[in-house]
């Protein structure tokens, strides 16, 4: 059976702009993408060339309860500040076609996107071949009082104030 690749918006511009690499992953199978990722791609000549090859390039969103599993995990690691709806809907676009049995292979060099991959055990790589090294939580750390909390909190829980930096520990420890 052939492969999906599912393709982030960076990655797809990238094959867009090198016709070599995006006839070799055609060659080895299919794009498929969320419709988010076509809509972000706004710059006319890229739309043109999208144009010529639309037809190799499968647009299917991911359901609703998946985009809600793939969301309450990036928030449990904390990398819900870093990624946008696009980003999760591509995750969870992953899971629902390994879910019904595809062979799938995110292509992303984002490493908030890849992180995610890693700690779902979805298969990633990525055009550039730049993988991440470990995986990773993120959380805030307060400039105030100093103290470190969830990410997916607005404020810090223990003195009130929202200036923060995101600070990143190894997952699992
Ligand atoms: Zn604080």
């Amino acid at each position: 059976m052939r492969k999906y690749f599912i393709l982030d918006t960076s990655s797809l511009l990238r094959l867009i702009r090198d016709q070599d690499k995006l006839f070799k992953i055609l060659n080895n199978g299919f794009i498929a993408v969320p419709r988010r990722v076509i809509e972000e791609i706004r710059d006319s000549n890229s739309k043109i060339i999208l144009d010529t090859i639309r037809d190799k390039i499968s647009i299917i969103d991911p359901s609703p309860s998946t985009i809600h599993k793939v969301l309450s995990e990036a928030k449990s690691i904390g990398s819900i500040v870093e990624l946008s709806m696009t980003d999760i809907s591509i995750v969870a676009l992953a899971i629902d076609l390994i879910s019904r049995n595809y062979d799938i292979e995110v292509l992303s060099e984002d490493f908030d996107i890849q992180n995610l991959c890693e700690i779902l055990g979805i298969p990633y790589s990525s055009v550039l071949d730049r993988r991440i090294k470990k995986k990773l939580i993120t959380k805030k750390k307060c400039l105030v009082c100093g103290k470190v909390y969830d990410a997916s909190l607005n404020a810090c829980p223990f003195c009130g104030s929202n200036k923060y930096r995101l600070i990143k520990f190894q997952y699992g420890n």
